[in-house]
């Protein structure tokens, strides 16, 4: 990655580069710290107790990165040798090194998305294994919510639950962006949280947190994963200075989540009217949208817009990725970023 400043930059490649404001960080600078490895810390605790009871949970669990909460909660659910069953896309199976396979010694049995982010049950019900030596048991199934921006809708949620309790399965969400999820659909987080066994729900991506995701679940899966979570490195000390950006986030930073949303339709429609550009605006349900372009236009599209002080993922297929750093002014300023570079093109 090339050096820049990108401070002053709009930057659109995800909802993880938000720096904490002023606010967040006079939080972090005043709070009330402890050992967290001897269970000390005051902030983290209360952050942890807060998150579980907002989301219909026994327990939760500070991590320093959403990757290490879903491996230790895979961990959590399933033994060495023992499977998961996991969109093709989803991040535990793609984005984290193969973490599960690797330090987890867990078996993903990877599955494609449905249009809708979800995972049709009756294919992920052809992939339980029977008991049979030559198959590894199959424990767990894993959701992701939002999953690219989609919302998987409540009565898709209950169905899954219902189905995993059915067939002895555990079922874990990614919910990474699981407050976009319910601020998106209007209801309290726990009527989406509640019907899973553990949810891994990250602060420092729309939250605005620069560090951080909570696990939560039953006391005794979260005891498991507390173990998985030290043998991974992730026993923090002091970590209250980042718990309190957790908790300022949770009393800040969740109804605004709102505003993403209305930002990234703003966008999508603005850039919908671009005629060399491919974009369905109606499949944009969060803080995401996605777009394509013709191949030519890859580096030089990308290159325009850096001169125009804004921030994207190179490609043919671009996501873009509104957030608190992003205001209604900067999309329209994107807007005409975009127009200015097709124009005559
Ligand atoms: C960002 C993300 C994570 C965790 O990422 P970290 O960078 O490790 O915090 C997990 N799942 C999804 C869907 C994500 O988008």
């Amino acid at each position: 990655m090339s050096v820049c400043d990108t401070a002053n930059m709009i930057d659109l490649r995800s909802d993880t580069v938000t720096r904490p404001t002023h606010a967040m960080r006079a939080a972090m600078a005043s709070a009330d710290v402890g050992d967290d490895v001897f269970g000390d810390d005051p902030s983290v605790n209360r952050l942890q107790q807060q998150l579980a009871e907002k989301t219909g949970h026994e327990a939760g669990l500070f991590f320093p990165s959403g990757t290490q909460s879903n491996l230790a909660a895979l961990m959590a659910h399933c033994g060495r040798g023992e499977e998961f069953v996991i969109g093709g896309l989803g991040h535990s199976f793609k984005y984290e090194a193969g973490g599960a396979a690797v330090l987890g010694s867990l078996w993903p049995q990877p599955l494609d998305y449905e249009p809708d982010g979800s995972l049709d049950l009756r294919k992920v019900e052809a992939l339980i294994k029977p008991d049979d030596a030559h198959f590894a048991r199959t424990r767990l199934l894993v959701l992701e919510n939002t999953q690219n921006g989609r919302v998987l809708p409540l009565t898709y949620i209950k169905e899954a639950a219902g189905f995993a309790r059915r067939h002895g399965l555990g079922i874990h969400l990614d919910g990474a962006r699981v407050f976009n999820a319910a601020v998106k659909l209007g209801v309290p987080v726990r009527e989406i949280t509640q019907h899973f066994d553990s949810v891994s729900i990250c602060l420092s991506k729309g939250l605005g947190c620069p560090v951080g995701t909570v696990l939560v679940g039953k006391r005794e899966l979260i005891q498991k994963a507390h173990r998985a979570r030290k043998i991974l490195g992730g026993g923090l000390r002091q970590a209250g200075i980042l718990a309190a950006a957790g908790l300022y986030a949770l009393e800040h930073h969740v109804e605004r989540l709102a505003e993403d949303h209305a930002n990234a339709q703003a966008l999508a429609e603005g850039l919908a009217q671009i005629k060399q550009i491919k974009l369905d605006r109606t499949a944009v349900q969060t803080n995401m949208l996605f777009l394509e372009i013709q191949p030519q236009h890859a580096q030089p599209l990308a290159e325009h817009l850096r001169q125009a002080g804004i921030l994207i993922l190179p490609g043919v297929r671009l996501r873009l990725v509104t957030h608190l750093d992003v205001s209604a002014e900067d999309v329209r300023r994107v807007i005409a970023a975009f127009q200015g570079y097709f124009a005559g093109r």
